[in-house]
């Protein structure tokens, strides 16, 4: 089986999941990760908001328009990217997550698509997906740009759109870290194509 006919299988699965409450707090759809199958990067998120709950797609409200910006004008296009989060349903008033959902869901789903995914580097946005892969993780605005690891994968912990949208001004050290990501990137595909 190849990897997208792996993680379809896996979110066949789940599509109607009922592991966490979340499952009865009024989401419509599970928000399962969306994009390329063997990507060179996977970006993580905290959980669906009312847009991503509607049409079934992570990212697509106005966090997600800014992130994917922003991905845009960083990222080279040729460089394949697939875009999750650590909890797939829509928790109530978009609160955080509770350590329950997040650790019920990731063991469910997050964990396994990495683990079919193989990213050559994780993208955390948020502290709440940093924290999930990372968890004696130091405080995220002290984390970011250095490099931390998750089973061997590095993962770079950046800002979550959400928050650059409530303080424009960190809008720029969002960028900052996107191309943290990049230069990593291309660090780790020069090594790989010496050896
Ligand atoms: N915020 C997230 O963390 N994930 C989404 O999918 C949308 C907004």
């Amino acid at each position: 089986m190849n990897n997208k006919e792996k993680i379809k299988l896996l979110q066949k699965e789940y599509a109607d999941c009922s592991s966490c409450p979340l499952a009865c707090l009024g989401r419509s759809k599970v928000v399962f990760g969306q994009g390329a199958t063997s990507p060179h990067l996977m970006v993580i998120g905290e959980a669906p908001g009312a847009d991503e709950d509607r049409e079934g797609s992570p990212f697509i409200g106005k966090a997600g328009k800014l992130l994917r910006t922003f991905l845009q004008e960083i990222i080279p296009s040729d460089c394949t990217i697939f875009i999750s989060n650590v909890v797939k349903c829509r928790p109530p008033q978009n609160r955080k997550p509770t350590k329950q959902e997040s650790q019920t869901c990731s063991s469910l789903l997050l964990f396994k698509e990495i683990e079919i995914l193989k990213p050559k580097i994780i993208i955390t946005v948020g502290a709440t997906s940093f924290l999930t892969l990372v968890p004696r993780a130091p405080a995220l605005l002290k984390a970011r740009l250095n490099l931390f690891l998750y089973k061997e994968i590095p993962l770079i912990p950046a800002l979550h759109p959400s928050f650059c949208l409530r303080f424009p001004h960190m809008q720029n050290e969002l960028k900052k870290d996107f191309y943290f990501a990049l230069s990593t990137l291309i660090n780790i595909q020069k090594k790989e194509t010496n050896f």
